[in-house]
């Protein structure tokens, strides 16, 4: 099955905005750790498709899959934990420029196993993201990972959710949420009716902003990117507190208040 998620990514690597950090998350492990390769490799791959997709036969494709290419970081954690010592490198290895390839890579499986020291450091490398340096980790829980981190990264779901991602409900709400207050409630009140597409509901929603933030950084949307932003912070805070189990009706109805205003506020740059 395709993952219209990850098949996102590469278009935009295609059009050569890469984010500087992707959390990849699911049950599909094998697949999330091939994705990581695809797009390890067509981060630097010379010949990629229209789509984004690597080649698989140029040089830095065939270094990147035998594990060979200088400009490729893959870290498993050590045993039950991934620590700061393992860690720690990888900022001096984001301050180096590529050495063969156009970008630097570095993959960190499992990533819900950093521990908190180890998280903390990978988040000032998040905080200030050296150029020409794309990280990807991975992890089967996105539960377990730090808000600060995801909130940083593009978050891609492999597994059940992605083939549960609802972009259409997403819209509509979106679209709907400025004509009235009742609007809000009553999505909220459907929403907390149907536990099951709650999350990826919200993800949808939250990838909708993202792409908005896409387009307003490249020059080609009419949105605030520090609005679109503040808009995907909102929705990943709330899908916090619901996998803490808040009160599902509470956080639905006070972040569509939220993104109500944000909404109001109609495309928020003049063209
Ligand atoms: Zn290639």
């Amino acid at each position: 099955m395709r993952n219209q998620a990850f098949e996102r990514v590469l278009k935009n690597v295609a059009m050569n905005r890469p984010s500087h950090a992707y959390v990849f998350y699911g049950s599909q492990e094998e697949e999330m750790r091939e994705s990581a390769l695809i797009l390890a490799q067509s981060l630097n791959c010379a010949c990629l498709t229209e789509d984004g997709f690597p080649c698989g036969v140029c040089p830095d494709c065939r270094k990147t899959s035998q594990g060979t290419h200088p400009d490729l970081t893959w870290i498993l954690p050590d045993e039950a934990s991934m620590k700061i010592g393992q860690v720690r490198p990888l900022r001096e290895i984001a301050q180096r420029k590529p050495l063969e390839g156009a970008t630097k890579v570095i993959v960190l499986e499992d990533a819900r196993k950093l521990t908190d020291q180890a998280a903390n450091s990978l988040l000032k490398l998040l905080e200030e993201p050296p150029r020409a340096t794309v990280l990807i980790l991975l992890t089967l829980k996105i539960e377990n990972m730090l808000p600060t981190i995801l909130s940083r990264c593009w978050q891609v779901p492999f597994g059940e959710s992605a083939a549960r991602l609802e972009p259409e409900t997403g819209l509509r709400i979106l679209e709907s949420l400025p004509a009235s207050l009742l609007e809000a409630f009553r999505w909220a009140a459907s929403l907390d009716k149907e536990k099951d597409k709650l999350e990826p509901v919200l993800e949808a929603m939250e990838e909708i902003y993202r792409n908005r933030m896409v387009q307003a950084v490249s020059g080609g949307g009419p949105w605030d990117p520090l609005t679109c932003c503040e808009a995907q912070g909102l929705i990943r805070e709330a899908l916090w507190m619901l996998s803490r189990n808040v009160n599902a009706l509470l956080v639905l109805e006070s972040l569509f208040l939220d993104l109500r205003k944000i909404e109001r506020a109609g495309r928020f740059r003049s063209e």
